[in-house]
């Protein structure tokens, strides 16, 4: 069995800080894991942010770990109704779909948590990519329904900066939190940074499922504060029915896993499906916000958070731009004389494999959209595997 127990909120780091925090015993279970606590932590004036009466911000990663261990969770205290009956009977057999190393278990609680909302305020997070700027341009920039309009913005970390415990994930982590300062500075909201454990567990063997269920039991902790948040999805609903995209737990299932993750006093709503990347792209091509702090690379190093312009993230980001007739205005952040060396080899590229692969096929469908040239057959040849260009 593994039980969860002992829920308490106390200052932390010298009072600076609070921390909310149970214990997770894993009783005749052959395991062992670096830590015996699962926590989340938050600046001393924003404690109270974190709602102390329902273990909820515990259930899914607790959940995960008896699904992995094949035995029961016991909870010696109260969730509510609504995420409980949801793992209980939907979330655990997405679990089992997403990964065969889970099968289903019993979830034992005391008893339900209350239910009045406590939170004023809406939120999502802000990471400066193309996901999060659009889901802020339309839910903040664009939005007027105070019910509806993003309110705070939020960056957790609980496992997509890199392993716990690494000094390389504090600085990429510290990097990004003076990005995203700097936005939400900008335009004048809240930031709530949180810190976490909850990677500690199996998140170096099974990121793709522990870093989403982490994120998500994140906005769970903080009930005390939101009463909606939403969630950046990097899926379109277009490609959800059209493709198999299996490659974490979000692209595979946040569709229909998101809305099944509530509480009585908590709505994740999932953003971005009704977008295609390059519509996401377009929608934020004018933004000014954007044009400063668009941040997009997989190869972020340390301190250094700029765009590299070479991986394929950055390079799909800069076509669709220049099919936009937009790259101009992202000078700042992408180096745009690099771009012009390797750009025509990356549409070469592009519409080689515009079949095999979403992103290539989003940006050659755009460029015939806007009626914008692409390289053709009699530009290139193939010889011995190498995509060979010729050159007027
Ligand atoms: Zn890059």
């Amino acid at each position: 069995m593994i039980e969860i127990s002992g829920l308490r909120r106390y200052l932390s780091r010298n009072d600076t800080a609070v921390r909310l925090e149970a214990d997770i015993k894993f009783i005749d279970v052959d395991a062992q894991y670096p830590a015996d606590t699962l926590w989340f932590e938050i600046r001393q004036d924003y404690g109270r942010a974190f709602a102390d009466d329902t273990y909820d911000a515990f259930l899914l990663v607790g959940l995960y770990l008896a699904m992995y261990h094949k035995t029961d969770l016991r909870i010696r205290g109260n969730v509510s109704k609504k995420l409980y009956k949801n793992a209980k009977w939907y979330i655990q057999k997405i679990l089992c779909d997403f990964s065969s190393a889970l099968s289903p278990v019993e979830i034992i609680i005391d008893g339900f948590a209350p239910t009045e909302i406590q939170g004023r305020y809406v939120g999502a997070g802000i990471s400066c990519g193309v996901d999060s700027l659009s889901t802020i341009y339309d839910r903040f920039v664009k939005e007027t329904d105070p019910d509806y309009r993003i309110s705070a913005l939020c960056i957790f970390n609980c496992g997509s900066h890199g392993d716990f415990g690494a000094a390389h994930t504090q600085q990429v982590f510290r990097s990004r939190v003076v990005r995203s300062v700097e936005v939400a500075n900008e335009l004048q909201l809240p930031v709530v940074i949180v810190d976490a454990n909850l990677h500690q567990f199996r998140h170096d063997k099974d990121k793709d499922t522990v870093l989403f269920l982490s994120f998500y039991s994140c906005v769970l902790a903080l009930q005390n504060l939101f009463k909606r948040y939403y969630i950046g999805s990097g899926c379109s609903y277009t490609s959800i029915k059209y493709l198999n995209m299996h490659h974490d737990l979000a692209t595979s299932s946040d569709s229909y896993l998101i809305p099944l993750i509530q509480t009585e006093r908590v709505e994740l709503i999932i953003d971005g499906c009704q977008y295609q990347r390059v519509d996401k792209i377009a929608n934020i091509a004018d933004w000014d916000i954007a044009h400063k702090y668009l941040n997009v690379c997989l190869l972020q190093k340390g301190d250094d958070s700029t765009n590299c312009g070479k991986c394929s993230k950055c390079l799909r980001t800069m076509l669709t731009l220049e099919i936009l007739g937009k790259l101009e205005n992202f000078a700042g952040v992408f180096n745009l004389d690099e771009w012009r060396k390797s750009s025509f080899q990356y549409k070469v590229d592009s519409v080689r494999r515009a079949d095999e692969e979403i992103f290539f096929s989003e940006n050659v469908e755009l460029a015939r959209e806007k009626n914008f040239p692409m390289p053709t057959r009699k530009d290139c040849y193939v010889l011995d595997g190498q995509v060979l260009v010729i050159n007027d």
